[in-house]
């Protein structure tokens, strides 16, 4: 499986980072190694000294499609859930400078935490709210209407490129409000009233 990930997605995140507002989605992509498994901790890496957490819904793909059309992508996914598309924003910013892929800033061992999955039917998904609580504060929240590129538009738009396959998950983009993680933080995933996950960094 892979995770296909869309950066800038909503754009008061686009401004807190100094980045303009793409016209097109900007993707990328981390492979299935860079799942935490579940109920670990996430463990700093040594080669970052400043590792954010961006909060976001993820889709888990249902079923095979490619060059899929946007009135029918609603039917590729019938799961949601909330994660966190950890960074290494000081990494990121010096390959950003130079101009070279992000690769490794982003798609680390243990980079991408996946919350327990929600049936999709039970929410309106053009009215999401969700939120990431760190030590019991609200860190970062969100809506899904605040997104510059739905749903629908992301999985046509990335399978014009990937081809997606059951089981690959796709990271749906960051609100503002991300911020650096320390050790011995406590991190909640909610989505509506539901929690589904929480994690310790260690
Ligand atoms: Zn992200």
């Amino acid at each position: 499986m892979k995770i296909i990930c869309i950066a800038r997605n909503y754009s008061e995140h686009a401004k807190e980072l100094n980045n303009e507002i793409p016209e097109n989605p900007v993707f990328f992509l981390k492979p299935d190694t860079a799942i935490l498994p579940k109920d670990k901790n996430f463990y700093l890496p040594e080669f970052s000294n400043n590792i954010h957490y961006e909060a976001e819904i993820v889709l888990k793909i249902s079923k095979a499609g490619k060059y899929i059309q946007p009135e029918f992508a609603m039917n590729y996914f019938n799961q949601i859930t909330l994660g966190i598309d950890f960074t290494a924003r000081d990494l990121q910013s010096t390959l950003k400078e130079k101009g070279h892929p992000w690769e490794i800033a982003k798609a680390f061992d243990h980079s991408a935490v996946v919350g327990n999955f929600l049936e999709k039917n039970k929410f309106d998904l053009n009215n999401l709210t969700f939120r990431l609580d760190k030590n019991q504060k609200t860190a970062q929240k969100g809506n899904s209407n605040q997104m510059i590129h739905d749903f629908s538009k992301i999985i046509s738009d990335a399978s014009r490129f990937f081809t997606l396959k059951t089981g690959d998950l796709i990271f749906t983009g960051t609100p503002a409000g991300v911020g650096q993680v320390l050790e011995d933080d406590e991190l909640e995933g909610w989505i509506e009233n539901e929690k589904v996950f929480e994690i310790s960094v260690k």
